[in-house]
């Protein structure tokens, strides 16, 4: 059974109440079985940046889900967490990732593993290190720390481990 890792992120208050909401959804299916949590990391927006700070965190989880039916899955929690706005059109609440499945490199319209954007992503690396730190990331062959060695200082001071207001 592949080992995956995903990536949640959302910039829309109430942000840490929407990384629970996505757990305990994940949590609820019947293939997927949510193994560890990274803590949970703020950081400054990348590209456009006005707009709020975001909260990200990084799970790994044991799924018999082929990675299409993993991403409908995904899809549907966004889905599911953009509902609690009544904004129409609004922003969503909750993006979601899937950063690796196992050790496969997938290559379809609809997906791309490992998500081809990790490697400059503090928000996805310092969370995954965390958890696999020696995992050797397909297509880069390099581990996810040798990853994190290579981001620019610059990008660590736009991300620290949340620390919610008492
Ligand atoms: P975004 O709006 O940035 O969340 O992008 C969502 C789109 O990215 C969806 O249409 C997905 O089909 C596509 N996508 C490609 N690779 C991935 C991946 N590894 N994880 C999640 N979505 C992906």
């Amino acid at each position: 059974m592949p080992i995956v890792y995903i990536a949640l992120g959302t910039n829309l208050e109430p942000r840490a109440t929407h990384l629970e909401k996505a757990l305990e959804l994940f949590r609820s299916l019947p293939d997927v079985e949510v193994k560890r949590v990274s803590s949970i990391y703020e950081s400054k927006p990348v590209g456009y940046l006005d707009q709020p700070d975001f909260l990200n965190l990084v799970f790994e989880a044991d799924t018999d889900l082929l990675p299409m039916d993993l991403l409908d899955s995904c899809q549907n929690i966004e889905q599911e967490l953009g509902r609690v706005r009544t904004i129409r059109f609004g922003p969503r609440t909750l993006d979601v990732d899937i950063v690796l499945y196992g050790v496969e490199s997938i290559e379809e319209e609809r997906l791309t593993v490992p998500h081809p954007r990790m490697q400059e992503r503090s928000f996805v690396l310092l969370p995954l290190q965390e958890l696999n730190p020696e995992f050797v990331v397909p297509g880069w062959n390099k581990t996810v720390n040798e990853l994190v060695a290579e981001l620019p200082p610059e990008d660590l001071e736009e991300i620290w481990k949340y620390a919610p207001e008492a």
